[in-house]
């Protein structure tokens, strides 16, 4: 496949994403796909997807967890509700992550992503400790089967990320790199972020964002690619320094025109590719 193909997130259930016949009209060669629900995830519906995707020569190259109680409405929420961090929800959705990373790998696929959650607090509290130790258990799981644990950056600053990465100490655990969500949620400017993980990023998303907000516009919500404040040429430049090949996933999330947008993404990627790989 060629150095940085073209993406978008897919789901087969009707969830976040297009459905296949969607990422076909587009012509991208692969996609992150979102994790179907349990009732789904069968072993006919798992090989029925793989043929699918293969037939139409489109590869999955991250399987994305989420779970039904996230709760991105405020900050807040998703300190209370995302990922793993959450103490009351951690050993049901420990299970449901490793159920989905056999999912993953029934579909041939080497790399689960999630948002973890706002890791806690400093590296000698409990409450970090305990996700250090449940990360692992992510991480040693998707070892036996030659996966990688992708984090989707947003919640931390790179060194707070870093520091994370570094106690979990598994070559596992990598990252998703959404330069975006550092700018929705104030966690520093997301191309001196990437300066600081570079060397752990294994896929990364395509998504904008405004510094500037309207009064009544929602925290989350992310801008067209290229309008925003990421500056994707100079995102795009960073990448090839660092030597990233891997697959350019556009993610538009709230947008009247999402897949006007989409396409318009897919279109200034193909423009920004051809100018800086020649
Ligand atoms: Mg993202």
């Amino acid at each position: 496949m060629q150095i940085w193909p073209t993406g978008i997130f897919a789901s087969i259930d009707g969830g976040l994403g297009a459905g296949i016949e969607s990422v076909q009209k587009l012509g991208v060669p692969t996609v992150h796909l979102s994790a179907p629900s349990v009732a789904l995830r069968t072993a006919e519906n798992c090989a029925q997807t793989k043929a699918e995707f293969a037939a139409a020569g489109i590869q999955i190259s991250v399987v994305f967890i989420g779970f039904p109680e996230d709760d991105y409405q405020t900050v807040e929420h998703v300190v209370q509700t995302v990922g793993l961090v959450p103490e009351g929800t951690r050993e049901a959705r420990l299970k449901e992550t490793l159920e989905i990373a056999d999912f993953a790998a029934s579909l041939g696929v080497d790399a689960i992503g999630m948002h973890l959650g706002f890791v806690p607090g400093e590296p000698q509290d409990a409450a970090f400790q305990q996700l250090v130790d449940v990360t692992r258990r992510v991480c040693d799981h998707c070892s036996r089967q030659g996966q990688f644990f992708h984090l989707e950056t947003g919640q931390e600053t790179a060194d707070e990320l870093l520091t994370f990465i570094e106690a979990v100490g598994r070559d596992e655990l990598k990252v998703n790199f959404d330069p975006a969500n550092m700018i929705l949620y104030g966690a520093g400017d997301p191309l001196e972020a990437l300066d600081k993980v570079g060397a752990h990023v294994r896929s990364v998303h395509c998504k904008d964002a405004s510094e500037t907000r309207r009064a009544d516009q929602p925290w989350y919500e992310d801008a067209p690619l290229g309008t925003g404040d990421v500056n994707i040429e100079a995102f795009l430049n960073k990448l090839n320094d660092l030597g990233y090949e891997g697959p350019l996933t556009i993610e538009r999330e709230y947008s009247p025109d999402q897949a006007g947008d989409i396409a318009a993404a897919l279109k200034l990627l193909e423009g920004l590719r051809a100018k800086i790989l020649g």
